[in-house]
C-alpha cells in the first residue's frame, strides 16, 4: 500500500531506496544543492549510486541463475536511457557492457572505457562510416534490413580475409503485437525496426541470406519495452530462437551462436515496488523458450530503463502557488526540459510527486488536489494534474521519483532551459550522504554559445 504520497511501505529494495531517498533530499538541502530560497538553486537531478548497482546485481543473478554453466552473457546497457558517462563506467564495473545507437552514444561507450567485445551497435540508420568504423573496432552489429546486409557484405569482402572481427547478426521484427504505448511498440506488424518474420517470403529469404554468409551468427530482437507484457516479450524471443534452430539446421552446424535478446523490461511508475523483476522476466523466457538458456546460445541483453530508472529523482523548488479556476497550482522549475514524456503523453507516462518542506523533510498534510506546472511556457507543461498532496506552499519542494532512465538524462532545450546538474550520492550506515558530481550545470553562456552568441551575423 501506499500513502498519499505515493511511499510505499511494501517489503524488498523499495523501503530502502526510499530511506536512501529521503535522506538524499534532505542532504541535498543540507549541502546547498538545491533549496527553497534563492540561497541555493532550484532544481538538481539526483542519481542513487547503490541503487544502480543493486539493479546491474539482480539482472546479472537473474541470468546467472538460469543459464546452464558456461554461458556466455553480456549485458549491454542501453546508452539511450543514461548517456551519461559516468553511468556507463559504473555499469562497466559491475560486469555490464553497452548498447549504442548513434555515433554519440558509441563515444560515450568509448570514454567511459567500454571495451569493444561488450559493445553492441544497433540503429536502424547506420551510414557506410559507422558501419566501417564498427568492424574495424570489432564491436558487434546489428543490420536492420536488407540493404543495411548489403553494405556489410561490400565491407566484409573489402576488409581482411577470414571472418569480420566483429559478431554480426540481423535484427528480426517477430510482429507478435503492440503493447499499451504505441510509439514505444517495436514488434507490430508495420514496425520500422528489423525485418519483419511473418512478411511473405521474409523466414525463407532469411535463412537462404545466413546460409550465403557464414559470418551472420547472432539473431537479434527487441521486442519489449513500457507497456508491453512479459509475456508478449518472450513470445518475440520464442520466435527467434525457432527461426535461429531452424537455420541452423539448414546450415548443418550452429552457425547462429547467440542470440541478443534487447532489452524492454517494463518499469513500475507507481510506487517503490521493482516490479517485474528480472527474475520473473527470466521465469517468463523460460516458461516460453525452455531452449533458450541450455547454453546452445550465447546470450546478449540490452536493458536501459529498468536498470536506471528507479535510480533517479529529481529535486525542485516550489517558486509559487496560485489558484486558477477553483484548482490550485504549484509553479516549479521541473517540467518539459526533464519530464518531456510525460508532458506530451501524460496518461501513458504518469510521475509520482513527493512533497518535502523547505528543510528537505517529508511534508505531510491533508490531501488538496493541485497541478504541479513546470517553468516552460505552453500551457501544457505539467508533471501532475488534480494531484492530491499535502497543499504546497513556495519554499517547499516536490521530489520526482523514477527519472533515472529517459527523463533528465534526455534533456529537451524548450525555453533555452538548461540542463541541470546531476549528483550521484551513497549513504553511510549512519544515514551520511556523499554527493559526487556526475554532470556539470550547463551554463548560461554555453547555451548563448550554442545559440550562435559568438557568430551572431550569418543571417544579415
Ligand atoms: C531502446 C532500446 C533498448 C532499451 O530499451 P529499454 O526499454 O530501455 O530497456 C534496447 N535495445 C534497443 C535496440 C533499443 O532501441
Amino acid at each position: 500500500m501506499a500513502d498519499s504520497a505515493g511511499r510505499a511501505d511494501g517489503t524488498g529494495h523499495g523501503p530502502e531506496a526510499a530511506e536512501r531517498r529521503d535522506l538524499a533530499v534532505r542532504a541535498a538541502v543540507e549541502q546547498g544543492l538545491v533549496g527553497g530560497s534563492d540561497a541555493a538553486p532550484p532544481l538538481v537531478c539526483l542519481l542513487d549510486t547503490a541503487g544502480i548497482r543493486d539493479s546491474a546485481a539482480a539482472l546479472t543473478a537473474a541470468f546467472a541463475a538460469a543459464a546452464a554453466p558456461g554461458t556466455p552473457v553480456l549485458h549491454a546497457f542501453a546508452v539511450k536511457a543514461a548517456p551519461l558517462v559516468p553511468v556507463l563506467r559504473l555499469l562497466s564495473d559491475a560486469g555490464l557492457g553497452c548498447e549504442v545507437a548513434s555515433p554519440g552514444e558509441l563515444a560515450l561507450a568509448r570514454a567511459a572505457g567500454v571495451p569493444a567485445a561488450r559493445t553492441v551497435l544497433d540503429s536502424p540508420a547506420k551510414t557506410v562510416a559507422e558501419l566501417r568504423e564498427a568492424l574495424a573496432l570489432g564491436i558487434a552489429v546489428n543490420a536492420d534490413n536488407r540493404q543495411e546486409l548489403e553494405r556489410l557484405d561490400a565491407l566484409v569482402a573489402a576488409g581482411p580475409p577470414g571472418p569480420p572481427a566483429s559478431p554480426i547478426g540481423v535484427r528480426i521484427n517477430p510482429q507478435t503485437g503492440a503493447g499499451a504505448i504505441d510509439a514505444l511498440s517495436t514488434a507490430t506488424a508495420t514496425s520500422k525496426f528489423g525485418i519483419a518474420l511473418r512478411d511473405q517470403g521474409a523466414r525463407e529469404w532469411l535463412v537462404r541470406a545466413y546460409l550465403d554468409r557464414p559470418w551472420l551468427t547472432r539473431l537479434h530482437t527487441h521486442s519489449g519495452s513500457q507497456g508491453v507484457p512479459l509475456a508478449l516479450i518472450a513470445e518475440g524471443v520464442r520466435e527467434v530462437h525457432a527461426l535461429a534452430e531452424e537455420i541452423n539446421a539448414a546450415a548443418g552446424r550452429r552457425q547462429v551462436d547467440t542470440l541478443d535478446i534487447g532489452g524492454g523490461l517494463p518499469v513500475n511508475f507507481a510506487s517503490d515496488e521493482h516490479t517485474p523483476t528480472y527474475a520473473e522476466y527470466v521465469a517468463a523466457l523460460r516458461a516460453a523458450v525452455p531452449g533458450l538458456f541450455d547454453g546452445s546460445y550465447g546470450l546478449v541483453t540490452e536493458f536501459g530503463r529498468s536498470l536506471l530508472a528507479k535510480h533517479g529523482l529529481v529535486v525542485s523548488r516550489v517558486e509559487y502557488t496560485k489558484t486558477t479556476g477553483g484548482r490550485p497550482i504549484a509553479l516549479t522549475h521541473a517540467g518539459v526540459q526533464l519530464a518531456t514524456r510525460t508532458v506530451y503523453a501524460p496518461a501513458a507516462w504518469p510521475l509520482r510527486i513527493l512533497p518535502y518542506d523547505a528543510k528537505g523533510a517529508p511534508k505531510t498534510g491533508p490531501p488538496v488536489a493541485q497541478d504541479i506546472a513546470g517553468p516552460a511556457c505552453f500551457a501544457g507543461d505539467l508533471l501532475a494534474t488534480a494531484r492530491e498532496l499535502p497543499e504546497l506552499a513556495p519554499g517547499d519542494l516536490i521530489a520526482v521519483p523514477d527519472t533515472g532512465a529517459y527523463f533528465f538524462t534526455a534533456h529537451y532545450g524548450y525555453n533555452s532551459l538548461p540542463r541541470p546538474p546531476i549528483h550521484g550520492f551513497t549513504t553511510t550506515a549512519s544515514g551520511k550522504v556523499h554527493f559526487t558530481l556526475t554532470r556539470r550545470p550547463q551554463t548560461l553562456s554555453e547555451i548563448a554559445t550554442e545559440a550562435g552568441a559568438t557568430t551572431p551575423d550569418p543571417l544579415l
